[in-house]
């Protein structure tokens, strides 16, 4: 049986594609949690800068 790898579907062995699936699938995970990083501190940037705006404009 082949397996999808880095150089397209059915590149690599059964073993081998299946490491490779779990290696996307971390990377992928990973990936997700630094979007997920990222749209919390830019929430928190926006929040930050409303704030600042509030207590300035008043
Ligand atoms: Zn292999």
């Amino acid at each position: 049986m082949m397996r999808r790898g880095p150089a397209g579907p059915r590149t690599l062995c059964n073993a081998c594609g299946l490491m490779w699936a779990n290696k996307v699938g971390f990377v992928a995970k990973q990936l997700k949690m630094l979007a997920c990083l990222v749209e919390f501190v830019t929430v928190d940037i926006v929040d930050l800068c409303l704030m600042i705006y509030v207590i300035y404009s008043v």
